[in-house]
């Protein structure tokens, strides 16, 4: 039985993989890290409780990676914990360089020196390609990183590749493209719309206030990004691939989906920072952007190109970003009439 330990067991993509790999067969770890209220929701909505064996682990400590990973010698090591939500990178740039940065070159180091048959997916994001110089974007897209985030992530990927490099370790990059899933953090801009929106179909009369409508995201749904994730790690030899749609949506468009689903109709008004969203049917007020989320630098827009995952590891996304937004709304109004 093959051993897989994942980082990040209470995020997001954590609980997705979990549930795959425990599919497969392996053995499942996962690690979290010490929290005032532990919350292993992820791993309950797909069904994986007790099932996953959780170890305390901190990317912070390295006395803790090493104890951790030399206690379980992992097969596979997949690397998902991180500071994740750009807006909060920029007002916390050191805490999310420690964990980002610094907790892959921990990982990657014990890895060298005590278990190199270890194999490692490093979580790459395409935050990297930031201000694009090309679109859409693949693995040889040159890196333009916009964030705290973004440029901690570029220095883990490239130790990733100079470890594999440099000491022949099966050290793996996913450059993923956005995902997301009924697992979404809270904070991000398409749980933020669809938690909304499931709000607003059991009458709640708030009004959505939003960063900036025009940016473009590639939406994938979470569940087929770990399928890549695993099917990079089985590959003949490490390598980077890039995980994409080939879809940009707009917020806005992601929001008009979203209302969709409750059977509501947008009408815009205004641009940029006066933008307004009112419901044609009734002209109430639903939606209004607030220059307060907007980001010191922005993305504008992002765009993969997936062909070397597609050719290489038979891997392609199943979910339209239709079906996507459905599957959150739908959650979100579900975890409502549950309360
Ligand atoms: P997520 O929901 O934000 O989960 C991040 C996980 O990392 C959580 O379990 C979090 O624990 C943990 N973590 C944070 N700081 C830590 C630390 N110092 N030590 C140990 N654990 C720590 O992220 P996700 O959406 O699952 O994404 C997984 C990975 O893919 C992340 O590395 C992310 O940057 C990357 N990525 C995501 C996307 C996407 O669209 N989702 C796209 C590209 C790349 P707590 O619960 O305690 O906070």
């Amino acid at each position: 039985m093959k051993k897989a330990l994942i980082t990040g067991i209470t995020g997001q993509d954590g609980p997705w993989l979990a549930k795959r790999l425990l599919d497969k067969g392996y053995e499942v770890y996962g690690t979290a890290r010490r929290n005032s209220v532990r919350n292993f929701y992820g791993l309950e909505y797909v069904g994986a409780v007790g099932k996953v064996k959780i170890i305390d682990m901190d990317l912070l400590d390295y006395s803790n990676i090493h104890d951790t990973l030399i206690s379980v010698k992992p097969d596979e090591v997949y690397n998902l914990a991180a500071q994740s939500f750009v807006g909060a990178s920029f007002k916390q740039p050191i805490s999310t360089t420690l964990t980002n940065s610094l907790g892959v070159a921990y990982i990657l180091d014990i890895i060298k020196t005590f278990l190199p048959k270890t194999k490692i997916y490093q979580a790459s994001t395409s935050e990297l390609f930031g201000k694009v110089v090309e679109s859409p974007q693949n693995e040889r897209t040159p890196f333009y990183p916009r964030s705290p985030y973004a440029i901690s992530k570029l220095y883990s990927h490239w130790m990733m590749i100079n470890y594999r490099e440099s000491y022949d370790i099966f050290a793996t990059c996913g450059i993923l493209f956005n995902h997301e899933s009924e697992l979404r953090g809270k904070e991000f801009v398409t749980r933020k719309i669809t938690q909304f929106v499931a709000k607003n179909s059991l009458g709640d009369k708030e009004v959505l206030k939003i960063g900036n409508l025009n940016i473009k995201r590639d939406w994938g749904y979470a569940k087929d990004y770990v399928e890549g994730m695993y099917l990079m790690m089985q590959s003949d030899k490490p390598d980077t691939f890039v995980l994409s749609t080939g879809v940009s949506t707009t917020i806005r468009q992601f929001t008009e989906l979203a209302f969709s689903v409750i059977g509501k109709k947008l009408r815009w008004e205004g641009e940029d920072a006066t933008e307004k969203g009112y419901d044609s049917e009734t002209g109430i007020l639903l939606v209004e952007v607030d220059p307060e989320f907007f980001r010191p630098a922005e993305v504008d827009m992002l765009c993969g190109d997936s062909k070397k995952a597609h050719e290489i590891l038979n891997w392609h996304p199943k979910t339209t970003v239709e079906e996507l937004s459905r599957k959150m709304v739908e959650h979100d109004i579900q975890l409502l009439n549950s309360v």
